[in-house]
């Protein structure tokens, strides 16, 4: 690696999107002396409330894409609905990582499912609805217990229903404003994994380890790391990856979302982004993906991925709150848990408001004593 292409220590960077994503990456950024400025327009935002400088307006906003420019050397972004527009403009000034042509393809469930064939990849059979004439064939083709999705900008399930007639599908898709979907096979999921890799600006690429995740009403439950699956299934799934990330000549951290069915890898979807599913990194492995996003933006070698103990994360969501906050003595009394809480004011319900792990030295120690404290937690 060029080491004049670095940006050490002292550089200020810039954050696209304030949520906890961005939150977590500016505290690895700090942490390792870097200062950070988020552009978010919510005035509360979980980043914006501990970078250096938060920018209060919207991503498209000249005078603040103009203040990034000038102050900062590189950018990085927290979530895949920053307009294209905004990161080619500041491309001019900086390294813009990853670049716009990733978050485009990923921005689209249409685009993305598309390029993930292309790529040699299976994807759950799938019809493309751009308007109501498309039902009909829609269901024709994949039919039966089915999920439509709306292509772009849904998360945590958000904007998705699972529909089992053409009645169904119809109203689902009116329900939905009639915006361009996808129809998706509802298939047998035998178990759901992720991979959390980086690939830095020259093509090389390493992976973080296999987590295997639970998912609840569509939004992540628990991430259980090492996966239990067998070892050649994971070197599959990181290989699988690698080759989403070279063909988008991704740079920084992403996340692929696979289903394992009949044996077999289906990938679900690409976060370019560091993942809710990598959380586990920051307590258990050598370096976190945020501090590997950090090392991507930055051009710094690559950190050590390896998983020091086995490990469960679980989500808090809102619904924990209820009138009050949830019981924290029950997680504080597990020596072995760690809590992460993102500083959000209002608790709803499906809002993630923060996470927790527990290491031990098995991945059933691990799980058995996430549960109790999560049940405890809401008793
Ligand atoms: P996020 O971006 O938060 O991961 P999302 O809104 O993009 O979520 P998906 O990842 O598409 O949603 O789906 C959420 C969950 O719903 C999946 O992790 C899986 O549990 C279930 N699911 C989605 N598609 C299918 C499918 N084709 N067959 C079976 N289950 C599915
Ligand atoms: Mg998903």
């Amino acid at each position: 690696m060029n080491h004049a292409d670095r940006i050490l220590p002292g550089a200020t960077l810039a954050m696209l999107g304030g949520g906890q994503l961005g939150r977590m990456f500016t505290i690895a950024a700090r942490t390792t002396g870097y200062r950070v400025m988020v552009l978010d327009p919510d005035p509360d935002s979980p980043a914006g409330r501990i970078a250096d400088v938060h920018l209060r307006a919207g991503y498209t906003d000249p005078q603040a894409l103009d203040e990034l420019a000038k102050h900062c050397a590189a950018v990085t972004t927290e979530f895949e609905n920053i307009p294209g527009p905004a990161l080619e403009y500041l491309a001019a000034y900086m390294p813009v990582r990853p670049g716009a042509t990733a978050l485009s393809t990923t921005q689209d469930r249409i685009l993305e499912k598309a390029f993930i064939r292309q790529a040699g990849l299976m994807t759950a059979p799938y019809y493309v609805i751009r308007s109501a004439s498309d039902l009909d064939a829609a269901w024709h083709a994949v039919g039966a217990a089915s999920i439509l999705k709306r292509a772009a900008m849904g998360y945590d399930g958000k904007g998705q229903a699972r529909v089992d007639s053409i009645e169904a599908l119809r109203a689902a898709f009116a329900d939905l404003g009639e915006v361009p979907c996808v129809l998706e096979q509802k298939l047998a999921l035998e178990r759901e994994i992720s991979v959390v890799l980086a690939r830095n600006h020259l093509g090389e690429s390493r992976c973080h380890p296999v987590s295997e995740n639970v998912h609840r009403s569509g939004i992540l439950h628990s991430s259980i790391v090492p996966a239990r699956i067998d070892d050649a299934l994971a070197q599959q799934a990181q290989a699988q990856s690698r080759r989403l990330a070279d063909a988008l000549d991704y740079c920084g951290v992403l996340a692929v979302e696979f289903f394992v069915v009949e044996g077999q890898l289906v990938v679900n979807e690409i976060a370019p982004r560091p993942h809710n599913s990598g959380h586990y990194s920051l307590d258990a492995c050598v370096t976190s993906q945020f501090e590997q996003q950090l090392r991507m933006v930055c051009g710094l070698p690559f950190g050590d991925t390896r998983l020091l103990t086995p490990v469960v994360m679980m989500n808090l969501l809102g619904d924990l709150w209820g009138s009050a906050q949830p019981r924290w003595s029950a997680l504080l009394n597990e020596p072995a848990a760690k809590l992460h809480l993102y500083g959000k004011r209002e608790a709803r319900p499906g809002r993630k408001m923060g996470h927790f792990c527990v290491l031990a030295t098995d991945v059933d120690d691990a799980l058995a004593r996430a549960e109790t404290v999560y049940q405890q937690l809401q008793a």
